[in-house]
């Protein structure tokens, strides 16, 4: 491997470079077991440490099939689907390989004893496999995280109602928290030139289903001036959300639970901020929700907003929420909800949603097309990368324990083939007019 990276950090450094080097017969990644998915049985969810069942494994390297690439992975991220991999919840993800591996053929290969996960990359294209013309070894690329394979009807007018739709490093193997990484070549996307490659990993999962959710016609479409509600503003999504909000014109409300992260959403320009810890929101009094609570987290917004209420709703933490934010948005407003992190069987009054008007949109990652559009906006710095730590991929566990915990702010960065951070940068001239935003952004800072 070590090769590897001295090639790919030779500027001159030809696609027939690349294409010559040797690919190894075996990689490390990062993974779970399949003989291991009971050890946290009667463990509640908040104490299952994926510490305990991450790790880092030789495997054996599979060869890119038709319209796949193999790529060297120089970083990748962690996002929250690798949280719930790693603590087999709600479910164990072996289900889901073994159910693409009976689709045969090279999905086949999908079924192993171990998963390796991991939902994004950055790196340099080693391989591309039969029929693949965009791409070619020596490309720097990103990959998003939408597998899918059009062979029905149905993802035809948006790729995410493909019915053989998967999340890549979730719902299939061979993902980005290792050095090699295996995806299909219609998931790759240029690499952003004025990033490190820890940067430019950070992005991809969240701001592209940020974009689907807010920005796009299958999502909330906001507009100048809109209101729009963003819990958890200083996670991952939401650290995505509230730029997309500001580039539109539109007027994020952030939502987050401590004054480190209140600093930090002001700090990228947001100005309506409430802190949920400090106001001791409790939505639910036991098994029963709490429209008090609802209703005075509804007076908090119209104190910041002066009497208006959010027009969009940007929902993920589902169960504990979903209540509450029923019943704020606005008459004829919008929620839209791409997860449930506190649970999934949410409980909203009805009559908030039928007689305002509201509606509640469903979302899920973004099709090729909206990932590209939410990567072009990275490329060109007008969204920024929120990464705020990075780990070696040997720390894994702990990164991702971090991000379970929501001890993180932002993105948490894994360097995979990457010896340190603060490399890969290939336009230093576009970085250099936006170092001070792109410093503002790493939340660290
Ligand atoms: P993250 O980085 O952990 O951020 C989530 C934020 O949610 C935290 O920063 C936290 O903010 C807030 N939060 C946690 N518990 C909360 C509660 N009880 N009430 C209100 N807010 C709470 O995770 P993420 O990457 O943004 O992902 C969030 C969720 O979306 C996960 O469930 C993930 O699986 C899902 N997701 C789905 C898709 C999709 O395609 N469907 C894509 C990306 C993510 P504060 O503590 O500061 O309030």
């Amino acid at each position: 491997m070590d090769d590897l990276v001295d090639a790919i950090h030779v500027a001159t450094a030809t696609p027939e470079d690349i294409a010559g080097l040797a690919v190894p017969e075996s990689y490390v990644g990062a993974v779970v077991l399949a003989d291991e998915v009971g050890m946290f049985d009667g463990v509640p969810i908040a104490d299952r440490d994926p510490r305990r069942s991450l790790h880092l494994r030789e495997v054996a390297t599979p060869q890119p099939g038709p319209g796949e690439a193999l790529v060297a992975v120089m970083a990748s991220s962690v996002n929250y689907n690798t949280v719930w991999s790693s603590i087999f919840a709600p479910l164990d993800t072996f289900g889901f390989l073994r159910r693409y591996a009976a689709r045969g053929g090279t999905a086949a290969r999908h079924d192993l004893p171990y998963h390796v996960l991991g939902s994004d990359l950055a790196g340099v294209v080693l391989r591309a496999g039969p029929g693949v013309g965009r791409w070619q070894p020596g490309d720097r690329v990103v990959a998003h995280c939408l597998s899918v394979e059009l062979e029905s009807p149905d993802g035809h007018s948006d790729t995410m109602l493909d019915p053989e739709q998967r999340i890549w490093g979730y719902e299939t193997n061979f993902g980005g928290l290792a050095h090699l990484a295996l995806v299909k070549s219609n998931q790759l996307m240029p690499k952003p030139a004025h990033l490190t490659w820890e940067e430019a990993t950070a992005s991809g999962l969240v701001n592209s289903t940020a974009y689907r959710q807010l920005v796009s016609r299958n999502g909330a479409q906001i507009k100048q001036g809109d209101n729009v509600l963003i819990w958890g503003a200083a996670g991952g999504l939401g650290s995505y959300a509230v730029q997309l909000t500001r580039n539109a014109g539109a007027i994020p409300i952030c939502v987050v639970s401590s004054p480190r992260k209140a600093e930090l959403v002001r700090a990228m320009g947001a100005e309506l901020v409430i802190d949920r810890s400090a106001e001791g929101y409790a939505f639910w009094r036991g098994d029963t929700p709490d429209p008090k609570e609802w209703r005075r987290f509804g007076a908090h917004i119209r104190d910041l907003t002066g009497g208006e209420d959010p027009d969009v709703v940007l929902e993920h933490p589902g169960q504990e929420t979903f209540g509450a934010s029923v019943y704020v948005a606005r008459r004829g407003g919008t929620v839209v909800t791409c997860a449930s992190t506190t649970g999934y069987e949410h409980r909203y009054d009805n009559r908030y949603l039928w007689m305002h008007l509201k509606r509640i949109i469903g979302s899920h990652f973004a099709n090729y097309r909206e990932a590209w559009e939410a990567n072009r906006l990275i490329t060109k710095a007008m969204v920024h990368p929120t990464l705020s730590a990075v780990y070696p991929l040997g720390e894994v566990g702990t990164a991702v324990r971090a991000v379970h915990a929501n001890r993180h702010t932002g993105k948490v960065g894994v360097l995979c083939l990457a010896p340190s951070e603060g490399l890969g940068v290939t336009d230093p001239a576009l970085r250099a007019r936006h170092e001070a935003a792109i410093n503002r952004f790493r939340t660290a800072a």
